[in-house]
């Protein structure tokens, strides 16, 4: 062990560029916080026109969260009241929560030990469904050559949540604009860092249209997006406003923050695989692999903890935290987020969805952000192989 350094800091984000403060102070002398008020380029504009441009996608719509661009997506859609979305059911609660707000019901694909989606249970699921939402969870990419395939072949339209996404690619192309939509989020704990927000890309003006309405631009505000004007008029006072727009400040935090996206996943894949390479020399602990066609972007590390029964898998999590290194078990600590048994919000919740179940129970998380450095991703390493060995060794000499 590495005991001269201390536990890594893994929960502070990075400081925002210097750039946003001239900006937010010319914002605070203004009082211009509010999209719509300035007649042209306004912050959150420009950042909708910079965003579409860094990730190849002709629109973007800035809102108020990941949550709200995946409800706008799905209601921009204009699929019906009752419409069965097909989700993985591994995700943030948050992700069946926005099918539920949109009036829609959350249908829960199996997911397999490598946190990506079972192809198997998919396409039998995809059947009964109108619609598909795939979280890319934890950066994590399902196979979108055959998700893509399946949906294109029933005209099943496809959104991406990419709230974690950003900066994963597919055969080259950015996660999130293989779908017909993609969401991607600001909040704190994502690649790019306002606290809060979120922004919906995709190639599909008529979409764009209606989710750029829907998000709250009220009588002609549309006529600041830069959207084929002539698709807004048929479209006139026939949507409701659900304002869940972007404010100015968020934008002016987001802008100079772009330009760091290529060193932050560069970086964040660099710590990725360094720390899974030591983890999978552990007997205890497997990171699956990347499926072929995907470049990760991760800053965070998830593995599965192999031979181990419960009990020594929770005091494998206790002892990791007591050398300075918090590890979540999705489906061991308490009323977790991103497990599917808690979502009891949802109407017809299924029994069980086993494989899902398996892969929760043993699958652990841990932060891992770009900005740590070498020393610091060791640290993480050895902490958590040796809180392992300690936890097995023990189990071993005592024949539990
Ligand atoms: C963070 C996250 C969300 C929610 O994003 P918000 O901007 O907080 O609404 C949804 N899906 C996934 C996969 C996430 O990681």
């Amino acid at each position: 062990m590495t005991s001269a350094l201390q536990a890594p800091n893994v929960h502070d984000a990075e400081p925002i560029p210097a750039e946003a403060r001239a900006e937010i102070d010319r914002l605070l002398q203004s009082g211009d916080l509010f999209r719509y008020t300035a007649p042209q380029d306004a912050p959150v504009a420009l950042l909708e026109r910079e965003f579409a441009d860094l990730i190849g996608a002709r629109f973007a719509l800035a809102v108020s969260s990941c949550s709200a661009a995946l409800f706008l997506s799905l209601k921009a859609l204009d699929l019906p009241r009752d419409a069965r979305v097909l989700i993985p059911a591994f995700t943030f609660a948050a992700v069946p929560s926005a099918v539920l707000h949109a009036e829609c019901r959350p249908v829960l694909c199996e997911v397999g030990e490598n946190y990506r989606i079972d192809m198997t249970d998919f396409a039998a699921k995809l059947e009964t469904c109108q619609a598909v939402l795939i979280s890319h969870m934890r950066g994590h990419t399902s196979d979108m050559d055959a998700i893509m395939a399946l949906c294109n072949a029933r005209s099943i339209p496809v959104i991406e949540d990419a709230a974690h996404s950003l900066g994963t690619t597919w055969n080259g192309r950015n996660i999130g604009t293989i779908g017909r939509i993609g969401c991607f989020s600001f909040q704190s704990y994502k690649l790019v860092n306002a606290g809060e927000g979120g922004i919906l890309v995709t190639d599909d003006a008529e979409l764009v249209a209606r989710a750029i309405i829907m998000s709250g631009a009220y009588e002609h505000n549309w006529n600041k997006h830069p959207v084929l004007r002539e698709v807004f008029p048929a479209l006139q006072n026939t949507l409701p406003l659900y304002n869940q727009r972007m404010s100015n400040l968020s934008a002016a935090v987001i802008r100079p923050q772009l330009g760091h996206v290529a060193r932050r996943v560069v970086d964040g894949r660099a710590n990725h695989d360094h720390v899974a390479a030591r983890l999978n020399r552990s007997p205890w602990m497997q990171v699956p692999d990347k499926l072929p066609a995907e470049e990760r972007a991760p800053d965070s590390i998830q593995f599965n903890l192999e031979g181990m029964d419960e009990g020594e898998r929770s005091a494998f999590a206790d002892q990791a935290e007591a050398m300075g290194v918090k590890v979540q078990i999705f489906g061991l600590s308490a009323d977790n987020a991103r497990a599917f048994w808690n979502w009891r919000f949802i109407p017809d919740l299924p029994a069980d969805l086993p494989s899902t179940r398996a892969m929760l129970m043993r699958a652990c998380d841990v932060r891992l952000p770009a900005r740590l450095t070498r020393a610091e991703c060791d640290f993480i390493a050895e902490a958590l192989v040796a809180a392992a060995e300690t936890v097995m060794g023990q189990s071993r000499a005592y024949g539990t």
